[in-house]
């Protein structure tokens, strides 16, 4: 059995950057850039994003996709 020490195991590249572009993570949905303020979002924009195969919305931190939860 695996047990993670870390909080979030979450792989994307913008946790680990000091300016990430987005504000929220895609796959995880955990901020990753506090200075950028989150969005107002429209359904449109989540539908747009679900397409993309995107787990949460990177404007708000909404979950658009469930296919990925654990
Ligand atoms: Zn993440
Ligand atoms: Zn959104």
């Amino acid at each position: 059995m695996t047990q993670y020490r870390q909080p979030n195991p979450c792989e994307n590249m913008n946790h680990r950057r000091p300016n990430a572009p987005v504000p929220f993570c895609p796959q995880c949905g955990h901020q990753v850039n506090a200075r950028l303020p989150a969005r107002e979002c429209s359904e449109a924009k989540h539908a747009a994003s679900r397409r993309q195969q995107t787990a949460f919305c990177v404007d708000c931190g909404t979950r658009i996709i469930d296919k990925f939860l654990k």
